[in-house]
């Protein structure tokens, strides 16, 4: 339901996304939902946890570093999370949620996630 006008009436469209994530401005076009009659964004749960999910996928794509990426250096060691975390220096949870893309990782983990994967 809208929260400008309560019109139940909704659409879902490409919208363009603008996000800045440490000062680099990250875009990308992905679907959301409006109001049809004001065309004021509407709270969608799928649609607007994709996108967030999204801008954190492509912010690591350019910046930082890829899930897919922390998951395979970890299992070419044949490391547990709880002992990679450990090697990292961060906990488990964060590590977890490194590997699921649903937050991107610090600088100083992006840096030495990138020196073992190049230097190993
Ligand atoms: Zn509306």
């Amino acid at each position: 339901m809208c929260d400008i006008c309560n019109s139940k009436e909704t659409y879902v469209k490409d919208y363009e996304h603008i996000y800045e994530y440490k000062g680099k401005k990250i875009k990308f076009t992905a679907p959301r939902r409006f109001c049809s009659n004001c065309n004021n964004l509407v709270y969608d749960k799928e649609l607007d946890n994709a996108v967030g999910l999204k801008a954190i996928d492509l912010y690591n794509k350019k910046y930082g570093i890829l899930k897919t990426k922390i998951i395979n250096l970890r299992k070419k060691y044949n490391l547990s999370q709880e002992l990679f975390s450990k090697i990292i220096g961060c906990d488990k949870e964060t590590l977890i949620s490194y590997e699921k893309g649903t937050i991107i990782p610090n600088d100083n983990h992006i840096l030495i996630l990138k020196s073992l994967i190049e230097n190993i």
